[in-house]
């Protein structure tokens, strides 16, 4: 089955990666792929102890001990358009990206 791809002005084809899952072992919660995202994708989430997520507000100065560590989550999947640029800009490599079948 074909993948999804563009033409562009140029004629060049391009093949949209869509994001599929963050690692929330490597991610340290920078938040700076939230930043670059211009889809309202990604939300920054403190993981507790137990394993459960308590989303946050980027640049959050949240000190309280809620929850372990902070990780970006995909709160909005269906709003990415597969720029990629979050993957870019992360240093730590948590990006899975895959382009999309068409239906
Ligand atoms: S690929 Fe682009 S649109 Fe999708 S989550 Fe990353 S920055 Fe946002
Ligand atoms: S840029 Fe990478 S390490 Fe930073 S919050 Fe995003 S996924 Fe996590």
């Amino acid at each position: 089955m074909a993948t999804i791809s563009i033409t562009m002005p140029d004629g060049r084809t391009w093949t949209p990666q869509f994001v599929q899952e963050i690692s929330q072992e490597k991610c340290i919660g920078c938040g700076r792929c939230f930043k670059v995202c211009g889809r309202d994708v990604l939300q920054l989430a403190g993981i507790t102890d137990e394993g459960e997520f308590v989303p946050l507000e980027a640049g959050d100065d949240d000190d309280d001990e809620e929850y372990e560590k902070k990780v970006m989550t995909i709160a909005n999947q269906m709003n990415c358009v597969g720029c990629e640029a979050c993957a870019k800009i992360c240093p730590k490599k948590c990006y899975t990206h895959t382009p999309m079948e068409n239906p």
